[in-house]
């Protein structure tokens, strides 16, 4: 058995991860007084949220009228009626006074003339349940909304005394023998300690999973920690079948390039030159919506009319375009090709790729953030000590599909309500609960196995081979074949565990080490969406099923179940369809938001 010294540290509370959802659960904790860690893999600042530029969505009705009820709405018809309806109505509901409270922090956000919190349309917000124009709902701190967020949580965190963990990695869950949640096992990644933080409430806001793919619009460390965590402690994960897909991300580097790019003029064509999106979609062409590009895409690719040696991606060309509307409307667009691409967009088309850019699914919740772990009978049984929040969390808010700007709404809103939930449950006179060793010693043993790997496969191979895997079978083009070959595919991938190569044996910013613990975290993410989307029959939101075609509300309006024990293991859960107030009490006419076609 591996023998490691290890700190204890006793908490009230601790957050694992520090980006938008983590921060302000933690600022929210620290404020109740409860004794508050936030324990984080990177520096705050650098977490994946830094990069949401877009903004974030609430009913200010600053700039035209809006109301909560149309918030609703769409986030609904977002979801492709797959969202459970009390959560996304606390979400429309707390929206506007989460975004006053970040105002209030101090978020520099962007102003109108009025000296008001400036707003801008997104796509699917709209007025009147869908019937009238479009709104300006999404408000903004210029083009790095999540960039002052974090900032601001950041230091009002400091201020109200929460501790802070920086480049600490959590290992695993510690679970009581009756299945409570009492913390989690880290590694320093800077002195090489191990520590045991022990807790009477654990909230995973570690993000999402995007790097179980090739390409990612998400940051390298986007790993799917908490679910991974989550999946070793025998819980679900739930609607992992819906990953949305951006069609423009550079190629190999999956940064982002603005849908902005289409609208000036830029069109995709393929290995012959030839501009493809005329031939599926002869009205819109290139700005049909993000999920029908991207489809087209992943086909012209998969008929063999990809561009590059290996005839796998597409062209975006912006080159007939005057040098100087490029300068003027896309200078960020220009020096990202630049950069990640080395290439002059005034001269030669960028290398794109329909790239994951946000994952639905995730750890089931309640619209606290409590985790679930349904049985039979009981499909709202909340593991106690344990909540989860942000793309990490699936509350679930965004169902099938995710509006843009949603997402960081969703992070305050949840990380707010987890820590006002934890506030009521957590016993602070009490103390803390006696370690559980055992779980210590599996935690670390599974630590010095991988840390002592000798297998003959380096982990960024069989990370690069997951990746292609999951870009081949799992991403936009889905059919019952494809899908099932897939399944294969991952297993076999998967198996490959077993003989991981770690070269690096140190304790101290063992890179190699890291990477592999990360992976041992993102292959059971990458099973779990590949099964569930292998089961689900129909197409819904994100999952588009060439075999089936149709929304099936009947047989599949169900959030999925997959345990993963080897094997993933499937079982489904009812969607919440009840409001949290009635229609007398001044909540919404649930004739106003039951089922229909999703069209745009
Ligand atoms: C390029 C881009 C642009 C976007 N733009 C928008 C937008 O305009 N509007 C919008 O609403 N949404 C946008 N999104 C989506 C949104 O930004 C993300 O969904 C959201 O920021 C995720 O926040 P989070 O708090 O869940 O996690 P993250 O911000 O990803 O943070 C995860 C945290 O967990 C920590 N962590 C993870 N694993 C471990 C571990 N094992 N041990 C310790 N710590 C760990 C990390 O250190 C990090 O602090 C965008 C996403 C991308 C990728």
């Amino acid at each position: 058995m591996a023998s490691y010294d290890y700190v204890t540290h006793n908490y009230d509370a601790i957050v694992i991860g520090a980006g938008g959802s983590g921060l302000r659960a933690t600022l929210g904790l620290a404020e109740q007084g409860l004794k508050t860690a936030c324990v984080t893999k990177v520096f705050p600042t650098r977490s994946h949220t830094v990069a949401a530029q877009g903004g974030i969505a609430a009913s200010l009705g600053n700039m035209g009228p809006d109301h909560w009820q149309w918030h609703l709405y769409d986030t609904v018809k977002g979801s492709d009626w797959l969202g459970d309806l009390d959560a996304m109505e606390y979400l429309a509901r707390e929206a506007p006074k989460a975004v006053y409270e970040l105002d209030h922090y101090g978020v520099p956000f962007s102003r109108t003339e009025e000296g008001k919190i400036y707003q801008r349309p997104f796509g699917g917000h709209t007025t009147e349940f869908g019937e009238g124009p479009p709104v300006q709902r999404t408000c903004a701190a210029a083009d790095r909304t999540g960039h002052a967020i974090l900032h601001t949580l950041y230091g009002q965190s400091l201020k109200q005394g929460a501790e802070f963990f920086i480049e600490y990695f959590a290992i695993d869950l510690l679970m009581s023998d009756d299945g409570q949640c009492q913390g989690v096992v880290a590694w320093c990644l800077e002195d090489g300690s191990i520590h045991v933080f022990n807790a009477k409430m654990t909230v995973l806001a570690t993000g999402g999973y995007g790097r179980a793919y090739f390409s990612a619009t998400s940051a390298h460390t986007c790993t799917g920690d908490g679910g991974g965590m989550v999946a070793r402690a025998g819980l679900p994960l739930q609607d992992m079948e819906f990953v949305q897909f951006h069609p423009t991300g550079i190629y190999g580097a999956g940064c982002l390039i603005t849908e902005g790019a289409r609208g000036e003029g830029g069109y995709l064509t393929n290995s012959e030159g030839e501009r493809f999106m005329e031939r599926y979609a002869p009205t819109y062409k290139d700005l049909a919506s993000r999920d029908v590009v991207s489809r087209c895409m992943t086909m012209e690719i998969r008929e063999g009319r990809g561009v590059g040696k290996d005839g796998d991606h597409i062209h975006l060309h912006l080159n007939h375009l005057p040098a100087e509307a490029l300068a003027e409307r896309l200078p960020g667009i220009s020096e990202s090709a630049r950069i990640f691409a080395g290439v002059d967009v005034t001269k030669e088309p960028i290398p794109v790729l329909p790239t994951v850019h946000y994952n639905m699914g995730g750890i089931p919740t309640n619209y606290w953030g409590e985790v679930l772990n349904p049985t039979e009978g009981n499909p709202d049984r909340v593991v106690p000590g344990l909540m989860a929040v942000g793309e990490a969390g699936c509350a679930s808010v965004h169902g099938a599909n995710r509006l843009g700007s949603n997402s960081l709404i969703d992070l305050v809103v949840f990380g707010r309500a987890a820590a006002i939930k934890a506030g009521e449950v957590v016993d602070r006179g009490a103390a803390p609960a006696a370690v559980n060793t055992g779980q210590v010693d599996k935690a670390l043993d599974r630590f010095d196995g991988l840390r002592h790997a000798k297998g003959g496969t380096p982990t960024a191979e069989l990370r690069l081979e997951m990746q292609k895997a999951m870009q081949d079978d799992a991403a936009v083009f889905r059919t019952d074949k494809t899908l099932a070959q897939g399944v294969d595919r991952m297993y076999k991938v998967a198996e490959k565990m077993d003989d991981l190569q770690v070269t690096d044996r140190s304790l101290i910013w063992n890179t190699d080490l890291m990477e592999t613990l990360e992976l041992t975290n993102l292959m059971p993410n990458a099973l779990a969406t590949i099964v569930s989307a292998e089961a689900r029959k129909e197409s819904r939101g994100a999952h588009a099923h060439e075999d089936y075609p149709d929304r099936d509300d009947e047989n599949w309006r169900v959030h999925t179940l997959a345990r993963i024990n080897g094997k993933v293991e499937l079982d489904y859960r009812p969607v919440h369809v009840d409001p949290l107030i009635g229609h007398n009490e001044g909540g919404i006419d649930l004739d106003k938001i039951k089922p229909k076609a999703r069209v745009y």
